[in-house]
């Protein structure tokens, strides 16, 4: 498939930098590059091997524009498929603008969202799945989920899914021969060979769906809940996490009546921290409309900090063991770390009697000061054990993706179907409508089936020049 327009975009980041990139794809890029650009050597890009880099000015009309490096990528051996050019020019937003101007001048068209990234698609440089990933690489912002993003665009994934679909495939024709001779009652696909693959096919599916739950959390972050009465030091201790004053700290008590999230690298993994009212009872009104949302948020939080006070604690503590047990009923399976804020107000025997006191509620406790910036690293260190990173270390297959999801559990439940067919001794014809439907989901995800509106989705998704 060969598109008519030249596309231009900047490639680099928008705003001034040291240098930036401009990239054109298409038909003319060459010719175009040729009517702007005047290299040291005399030579016209034309005339140059493709992959080489040229220095020399972007001019127009006698007028010089900037010095710049000129690269040239021909067709097919580009990013897009196409013929390709990079200009690498100074960083400041007035030459960018100028030169990408001076290209639409010269018969450019503005590039859409995702548009050399849609052209590398249909020109077969990627499958779905692998531009998808791009778009994910450039969205990552921690190590766990830029891995998942290389990984996926390097094609594990969908050769995987392709590597099935073909020999799922070569049944089917094999299925649908046998409905030509129908006849003579004869078997071309040999069903013991089927049943195994099958078999295969529902593994794989399983395991990448499965995935899919560690893969959501490593792309969007774990949420964690940070609970507890206010004035506790929910705010400073999000602070101290995150290493800068993004919460709203306070000496009046309740001010935290919103819920603020912020997100948060360790160690590679994302945690997105959910600052929450406290569970005391109240009369306020507006207080108790917080409370009813700390069981929200504690519902969709994936571990939950439950601070108090050394102070407090000291005084209370029967009342706040209740209320740990309180949320330990309510939230089973929750992972849940009791925190005890402010140890620099209290003597180190004092911290000793409140770690004894809750031995006897079996949780997980950790002493800080949020203030003086004691014990978080402890509580960090707590935090990446409740999550399995077991399927990163070990180099597997991720889905992150929630359209490869749908497709995968779709491509799953028709393969039971054909599965329960093949047991059953349901007829050929009435199986292959089965298959067919099977493949038609796995090529969903690879990008061998799409519509218009599929990929308008897709790329809709991604930044200008990419
Ligand atoms: P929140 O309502 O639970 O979010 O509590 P804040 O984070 O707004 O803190 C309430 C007050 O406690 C503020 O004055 C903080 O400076 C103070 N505070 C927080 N953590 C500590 C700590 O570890 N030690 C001491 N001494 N004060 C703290
Ligand atoms: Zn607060």
């Amino acid at each position: 498939m060969i598109a008519q327009d030249t596309i231009v975009a900047l490639a680099s980041p928008s705003g001034a930098g040291a240098i930036a990139v401009i990239r054109m794809s298409g038909q003319k890029a060459i010719a175009i590059a040729d009517a702007v650009f005047q290299s040291v050597s005399g030579k016209s890009v034309a005339k140059q091997k493709s992959h080489t880099i040229h220095l020399g000015h972007i001019v127009e009309d006698g007028k010089i524009y900037d010095q710049v490096l000129l690269s040239v990528f021909k067709n097919p051996h580009s990013y897009t498929g196409e013929d390709v050019i990079e200009i690498s020019c100074h960083g400041s937003t007035f030459i960018q603008q100028q030169i990408i101007q001076l290209l639409l001048r010269k018969g450019c068209k503005m590039a859409q969202a995702g548009e050399f990234t849609l052209r590398a698609f249909l020109n077969g440089k990627l499958d779905l799945s692998q531009a998808e990933a791009v778009a994910d690489l450039i969205a990552s912002d921690n190590e766990a989920s830029h891995q998942i993003a290389m990984q996926q665009m390097r094609g594990g994934f969908s050769n995987e899914i392709a590597k099935l679909r073909a020999e799922l495939l070569n049944f089917a024709s094999l299925i649908e021969l046998e409905l030509d001779f129908a006849e003579e009652d004869v078997e071309f696909a040999d069903r013991t060979q089927f049943k195994e693959l099958l078999n295969r096919i529902e593994f794989v599916l399983k395991r990448l769906i499965d995935s899919f739950a560690v893969g959501n959390v490593i792309k969007n972050g774990i949420p964690v809940a940070i609970v507890g009465e206010p004035n506790v030091g929910k705010s400073t201790l999000l602070n101290a996490l995150l290493n800068e004053e993004r919460a709203i700290v306070s000496d009046i008590a309740g001010t935290t009546r919103d819920t603020i999230e912020d997100e948060l690298v360790i160690n590679g993994i994302g945690f997105r921290f959910i600052d929450t009212a406290g569970i005391r009872e109240t009369k306020d009104v507006v207080e108790s409309i917080g409370i009813k949302k700390t069981f929200e948020k504690i519902e969709q939080a994936q571990v939950v900090l439950y601070l108090f006070e050394s102070v407090k604690f000291q005084v209370s503590s029967s009342e706040f063991i209740i209320e740990i047990e309180k949320i330990k009923n309510q939230f089973p399976l929750k992972p849940l770390i009791v925190v005890i804020n402010k140890i620099d107000l209290i003597s180190k025997a004092e911290i000793e009697n409140i770690r004894k006191q809750l031995e006897a509620v079996n949780v997980k406790l950790e002493t800080i000061s949020a203030k003086t910036n004691t014990g978080i690293e402890s509580l960090k260190d707590q935090l990446l054990s409740f999550v399995n990173t077991g399927a990163l270390r070990n180099n597997e297959t991720i889905v992150t993706n929630t359209r490869h999801y749908d497709s995968l559990l779709k491509a799953l439940e028709e393969i039971q179907k054909v599965q329960f067919g093949l047991q059953s001794g349901l007829s050929s014809d009435l199986m292959a409508i089965d298959i067919k439907q099977a493949l038609y989901y796995f090529g969903e995800i690879t990008g061998e089936v799409t519509n218009d509106e599929l990929l308008g989705n897709i790329f809709a998704n991604f930044c200008i020049g990419k």
